[in-house]
């Protein structure tokens, strides 16, 4: 579980042979077999942060079971590992529900859910970044049926975030053009040179770390979230996508920079093009997708 640079291509790249062993779950029966589900006594051992309303669960993080990368600070300090804590946010108790058919209240479950791990994953001396996304559905990479998220501490920068940073110090930020929604502390737009086809952004408009959220935001988010992912399923139907969130790592400061969402409505697919040159193809008429994004119900 360590971070290495390939010596033929250049490319950083995690050694891990445990992901190897993740099973896959997407019956369309709520089966005994979904951890994520309500009644699994076991889970309650690794259980990091729950919500309980009327007596019931509405979401719960718990431990990865397959973690990308371990929190053996020993091994760590011996520069055998790179550290880090692997967490699943379980969204919603209900096997069947997503992101297309949450409620602004389920919504702000699970972002208080986001801010309180966040803060509490990226509190450790060795964290350097905190990263939370989600995939859903198995094309866009999940191996679960049931709606959840994952976030991860990291003893480093990732390249993704770091070249971000590179932009943002040298003043170069996305434009935000398309824009979707806009609310006091937010602006939803779909950016013109996105590297991967149909991206939307969710930018906070005033911080650059997500632990700064306010209840306030969260609610606000919560509407954006229900508003742009209704607009989602109403041009494309429920197709599988990711969200990440990229927030400014604690040690770095540059002002401008603003925490923010991506959200990859998964249309296409990579193959030998993408892996042999590193560009990925962006084929959408972007101007057409915002006609249809804007377009009346
Ligand atoms: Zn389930
Ligand atoms: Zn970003």
């Amino acid at each position: 579980m360590k971070l290495v640079r390939n010596s033929h291509t250049g490319r950083c790249v995690l050694m891990n042979n445990v992901r190897d062993k993740r099973k896959s779950d997407f019956s369309k029966e709520c089966s005994d077999e979904c951890p994520f589900c309500p009644g699994r006594k076991d889970i309650l051992e690794y259980c990091r942060y729950e919500e309980v309303v009327n007596g019931k669960w509405m979401v719960r993080a718990i431990d990865n079971k397959y973690p990308a990368l371990i929190c053996d600070e020993e091994r760590h300090n011996n520069g055998e590992i790179d550290y880090g804590k692997h967490e699943v946010m379980i969204e919603t108790p209900n096997h069947f529900k997503s992101f297309y058919k949450f409620s602004e209240e389920e919504f702000k479950y699970i972002l208080k859910m986001y801010k309180s791990r966040f803060i509490d994953l990226e509190s450790e001396k060795m964290v350097k970044s905190v990263i939370i996304y989600k995939n859903h559905l198995k094309n866009a990479g999940a191996s679960k049926l049931h709606s959840h998220s994952q976030i991860l501490s990291m003893s480093f920068i990732p390249p993704e975030l770091e070249r971000e940073i590179e932009m943002a110090k040298r003043g170069v930020f996305t434009r935000e053009v398309n824009i979707l929604l806009e609310s006091e502390n937010f602006i939803s737009f779909i950016p013109m040179d996105s590297y991967l086809s149909g991206e939307i952004m969710i930018k906070n408009k005033k911080y650059s770390r997500f632990d700064k959220i306010t209840i306030d935001e969260i609610e606000e988010l919560s509407v954006t979230l229900k508003e742009v992912f209704k607009k989602i399923c109403r041009v494309y139907g429920e197709i599988p996508f990711n969200v990440y969130l990229h927030s400014l790592p604690r040690k770095v400061d540059i002002k401008e920079y603003r925490w923010h969402l991506h959200i990859i409505p998964r249309k296409g697919k990579f193959g030998g093009f993408e892996f042999g040159t590193g560009l990925y193809i962006n084929s959408l008429d972007v101007n057409k997708m915002y006609e249809n994004f804007m377009s009346k119900e």
